[in-house]
């Protein structure tokens, strides 16, 4: 039905169906189901539903990746919230080698048992984001700032598990120093608590690597913790050349 941009890619299929209870097939129920009438009944202008990438179902399924109609990467959806898009026919392409049917209940009038099959990488119609939304600075956290620096001490170089890292201002919160990907960097704490509220070079503690702040792709791949490999592959073309997640 949707023309896949990238012709002759062999899709693994992925069947959601055998792992889903009940409630949920009922809610991804496409034809004649509820889903469909809401599509046809709710204006087209209308709020999309929320769709929490963080509940407990989102965590047992790979993630979606969206793409804007220009193919810049714009965020990860449950494939609850995938369905509502083709369901809403609001797919303007398709990538990506991997796939999920959904299947629903049977259509009373035909029998048919209604499905959905979502690709992995999904470009959504309408939505264009300005170049200044994929270069605005992604919001700085604790999981994605140690995930920048590789769970990697900035001063001992030492490898560490999240519980035992901070977010060390390289100048320090008390004189000034922001809270910005640019001044921030992972330490461990006895490193943290050495430095304390002094400058590196005041505390002859020298930093191991530099700062930087992750374009939009780099952020999506490192707030999810269960990319695909196609997913990670697409997301890294549009990675800055200096991120440490080429290393990987
Ligand atoms: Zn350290």
């Amino acid at each position: 039905m949707h023309q896949r941009k990238q012709a002759g890619h062999h899709l693994r299929n992925a069947k959601i169906r055998a792992t889903l209870p009940a409630a949920q097939l009922m809610q991804a129920q496409v034809n004649g189901g509820k889903l469909i009438d809401d599509a046809v009944s709710t204006k087209p202008d209308a709020l999309e539903p929320a769709f929490s990438i963080f509940s407990a179902e989102a965590k047992r399924f790979p993630l979606i990746l969206t793409l804007d109609q220009n193919g810049i990467p714009h965020r990860w959806i449950t494939w609850q919230h995938a369905v509502w898009y083709y369901a809403k026919q609001r797919i303007a392409w398709e990538t990506g080698t991997e796939a999920f049917t959904v299947s629903g209940g049977k259509c009373q009038a035909t029998g048919e048992v209604s499905s959905v099959t979502a690709a992995s990488i999904i470009a959504i119609k309408g939505k264009a984001m300005a170049i200044r939304g994929f270069n605005q600075t992604p919001p700085l956290n604790n999981r994605e700032l140690f995930h920048r620096d590789r769970h990697v001490c900035g001063y001992c170089a030492g490898v560490f598990s999240h519980s035992k890292l901070t977010r060390d201002h390289i100048i320090p919160y008390c004189r000034n120093g922001i809270d910005t990907w640019m001044n921030v960097v992972t330490a461990c704490r006895p490193c943290n608590e050495r430095k304390g509220s002094r400058l590196p070079e005041e505390a002859h503690m020298q930093l191991v690597y530099a700062p930087y702040v992750p374009n939009r792709a780099e952020f999506l791949i490192l707030a999810n913790r269960r990319i695909l490999i196609d997913q990670m592959a697409f997301l890294k073309q549009h990675v800055a050349a200096h991120s440490r997640v080429h290393m990987a």
